[in-house]
């Protein structure tokens, strides 16, 4: 015999949980599936972990460089990664605990451990175990990608998943994939006191940015002692003693990356393919990404998808936002939809860049005549007392309507300084408004005013009168 809900939310990411105490507290008797770790990616393997280890590898770094405040630490720095693991664990376990604690906690909700299948659009098996409910919420998220890299199956290599069981330091990393994630674990294991080789196949690192953003993260990298490999179009591994050879075919450097460790951080994958989604009738994309509407409905009545399964985002953030997207339609009556979300991220480098609306080059290309103001850290009073002055802060503004089309806050506070150019998007200010605001001193901020007025023409952008073509 079936349990019957009114609804079942598969997976405990960074939407299922909060969605299923909504319903829970509107009365609702709503069922949740975990099948591994309660808070899912972000609170186990990812954003959470990482960014207390970012923060371990930041403490290593300014205290190598206390000398230059004035502080003596007294003999070299060196790294406990055991109790940077602990420390990482502790954070980690928290959440974790928490997330399960607040599910099991709820009136109305009932939790189930186990690997759910769908049996119909309404059907939900775990094992033997059969649920059944008229709305369905998938939020199963994603795993790394082990790419089909020729000798692959021939040497041993970590995940950021496996990455968490670290408590040792590499002699030499070396990562495949030059992007968010790989560039993150790279500066941090730098920090600790490994040597790091980032191989990327691209020309530069994290392509989708700017150029100017891939070069000045390159020569923050490289400042460290990171070795980056460009243009390394036919990775090919393999054991090299008990080292492991990584043949690059950069244009330049030797022809082989060799270490003792191989991180693979070269994009994810939907937790899609075991799911039984044909059975209901759910549609995925070719790369396995559940389809979905503007407000998150699959191909199949009743079901919906959030966070990174449904491929619209690949954030904690975007994830929540879906969790308040699907909880508006269905519980407020107001029609919220994931157009109506303003791209924004941040890569936590240190320093961290910040990012929200379109690159130059989305700008460029949308035909729209656009202005830019740039202004480097080494000018912003904040970054120098700091003494952390690497970087640059950018904004586009549509020359016409002077509405905020993009920005780009690489440097100290980046990540944080960057909410303040987004907020004036969502609100839809020009940007002369955010030009008047009186910001604090002294805070990296109070320059985004200053630099929205010295705006010049952008390279490449539109620069004639009249609408764009
Ligand atoms: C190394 C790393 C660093 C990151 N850093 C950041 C960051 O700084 N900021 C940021 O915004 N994002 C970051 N992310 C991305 C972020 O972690 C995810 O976008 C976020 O966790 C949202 O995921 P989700 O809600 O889609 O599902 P997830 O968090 O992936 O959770 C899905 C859950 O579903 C469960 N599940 C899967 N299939 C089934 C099934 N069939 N039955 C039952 N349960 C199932 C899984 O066990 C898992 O618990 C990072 C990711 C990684 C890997």
């Amino acid at each position: 015999m079936a349990k019957t809900y009114d609804a079942i939310v598969i997976g405990t990411g960074q939407a299922g949980p909060s969605l299923a105490v909504r319903l829970a507290g509107a009365g609702q008797k709503v069922a949740v599936i975990e099948r591994k770790l309660f808070g899912g990616t972000c609170v186990n393997t990812g954003c959470i972990p990482t960014k207390t280890m970012v923060a371990s590898a930041y403490a290593a770094h300014m205290a190598r460089r206390a000398v230059e405040y004035g502080v003596n630490v007294g003999g070299p720095v060196t790294v406990d990664m055991k109790r940077v693991k602990a420390r990482k664990d502790a954070v980690s376990e928290k959440s974790r605990t928490g997330v399960e604690g607040w599910l099991r906690g709820t009136k109305n909700l009932t939790v189930y451990e186990g690997q759910a299948r769908f049996e119909s659009a309404r059907d939900v098996s775990i094992g033997p175990e059969r649920l059944t409910a008229p709305q369905i919420f998938i939020n199963v998220g994603g795993r790394a990608v082990v790419p089909a890299l020729p000798g692959i199956d021939t040497v041993p290599y970590l995940t950021n998943s496996s990455m968490m069981d670290v408590d040792f330091l590499p002699r030499h990393l070396v990562i495949v994939g030059g992007s968010y994630i790989g560039l993150e674990f790279g500066q941090m294991f730098r920090r600790f006191g490994s040597e790091v080789t980032i191989i990327e196949m691209a020309s530069r690192l994290i392509s989708r940015e700017d150029e100017d953003v891939s070069a000045t993260v390159r020569e923050i990298l490289e400042a460290e002692g990171v070795h980056i490999r460009l243009n390394a179009k036919c990775i090919a591994l393999s054991k090299r003693g008990d080292e492991i050879a990584a043949s690059v075919d950069c244009t330049d450097g030797p022809p082989t990356a060799v270490g003792s460790h191989l991180l693979l951080a070269v994009g994810r994958r939907p937790n899609t393919d075991d799911l039984g989604l044909e059975k209901a009738g759910v549609e995925v994309d070719k790369r396995g990404y559940i389809m979905v509407d503007d407000q998150l409905r699959t191909s199949a009545p009743g079901v919906w998808a959030l966070g990174d399964c449904n491929g619209r985002g690949a954030f904690t953030h975007t994830s929540y936002n879906d969790y308040e997207i699907v909880a508006a339609n269905l519980l407020d009556g107001d029609s919220r939809r994931v157009s109506d979300r303003i791209q924004a991220y941040a890569l936590y480098i240190d320093p961290p860049l910040g990012r929200c609306g379109w690159t130059d080059a989305q700008v460029v290309g949308s035909g729209r005549r656009a202005l830019v103001g740039k202004r480097p850290m080494t000018r912003v009073g904040r970054a120098v007392e700091k003494g952390e002055t690497q970087g640059f802060m950018k904004i586009v503004v549509d020359a016409d309507t002077k509405e905020i089309m993009g920005a780009a806050i690489l440097g100290v506070g980046g990540d944080e300084v960057i909410h303040c150019i987004l907020d004036a998007m969502y609100a839809k200010a020009p940007s002369t408004v955010l030009q008047r605001a009186m910001h604090i001193h002294p805070t990296v901020a109070e320059l985004v005013p200053t630099i929205l007025g010295e705006l010049k023409p952008l390279t490449g952008a539109r620069t004639g009168a009249g609408s764009a073509a």
